[in-house]
């Protein structure tokens, strides 16, 4: 579903990212790992072209996205991104920020977007809230909503960064219970996370980066249970 080649990122003389190569195969979910300041929420960037590649190749779904002319607000419809501050409209509801994209991005009628807003919140356990603005509602919830408004667009893979790092610890739990469900409906997921306890359950694969670079990646159980390299047993004892 993802293949990254080569890819290179330089913010002026600072090479962010220097040479990501990684598949994400249809149905897999890809937890990467990596200190602060190693590249991970640029790499994800990268990867719908939030941030412009300074070389390498980016292919979501047979689409290859860093190819010239390709048409990018097309491709992007079929990438979900939830970060970690949740970035929802604080005048709409929770309803009508699901239904925004799909009415303007996707031209679906208003009354249907209402449907497929209502099954998707319902499906995140969110039915009793939706008409709530986001002031109204817990960190656990904002997150939710803006994890149905992706899914609403029914995306092909689902991208995370930090979803749960602004929550506070009694809130942690539902996202990732959500995140947990997705990956196991068959969702195709790269995932930027500081949970190690959701790495090793609900991840197929882990890659840790450092520096830029992909440094370990292998199966999730194998590598967390037996981390090979010096610098990631080091991160791992940081973290856990
Ligand atoms: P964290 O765990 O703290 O979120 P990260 O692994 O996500 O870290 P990035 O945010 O990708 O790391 O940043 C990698 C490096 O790129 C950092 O040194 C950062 O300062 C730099 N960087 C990121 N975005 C920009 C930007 N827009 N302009 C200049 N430098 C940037
Ligand atoms: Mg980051």
């Amino acid at each position: 579903a993802i293949s990254v080649r080569g890819l290179r990122k330089s913010y002026g003389r600072d090479e962010v990212l220097r040479g990501v190569t990684f598949d994400v195969a249809p149905s897999e979910v890809l937890c990467v790992l990596g200190p602060s300041g190693s590249g991970k929420s640029t790499m994800l960037k990268c990867l719908n072209l939030l941030e412009a590649p300074t070389a390498g190749s980016v292919t979501v779904g047979g689409v290859t996205l860093t190819d010239p002319g390709v048409d990018i607000d097309a491709a992007r419809t079929r990438i979900g991104m939830v970060f970690q501050h949740f970035n929802l409209f604080g005048h709409l509801t929770a309803l009508d920020n699901v239904t925004l994209a799909l009415r303007h991005v996707k031209g679906i009628s208003k009354a249907e977007a209402k449907e497929i807003a209502y099954a998707q919140l319902g499906r995140l356990g969110l039915g009793d809230v939706a008409r709530h603005r986001p002031a109204n509602l817990s960190g656990g919830q904002q997150q939710r909503v803006a994890i149905a408004r992706s899914l609403a667009m029914r995306p092909e893979v689902m991208l995370f960064d930090e979803a749960t790092s602004a929550l506070d610890p009694e809130l942690v739990k539902e996202v990732l219970a959500v995140m947990r469900e997705l990956a196991g409906s068959g969702m195709t997921m790269v995932v930027v996370t500081h949970e190690i306890g959701f790495a090793r359950e609900a991840a197929d694969r882990v890659i840790f980066m450092d520096e830029g670079l992909i440094a370990e990646d292998g199966e999730a159980r194998a590598l967390l249970d037996d981390p090979p390299g010096a610098r990631f047993r080091e991160f791992l004892a940081q973290v856990l």
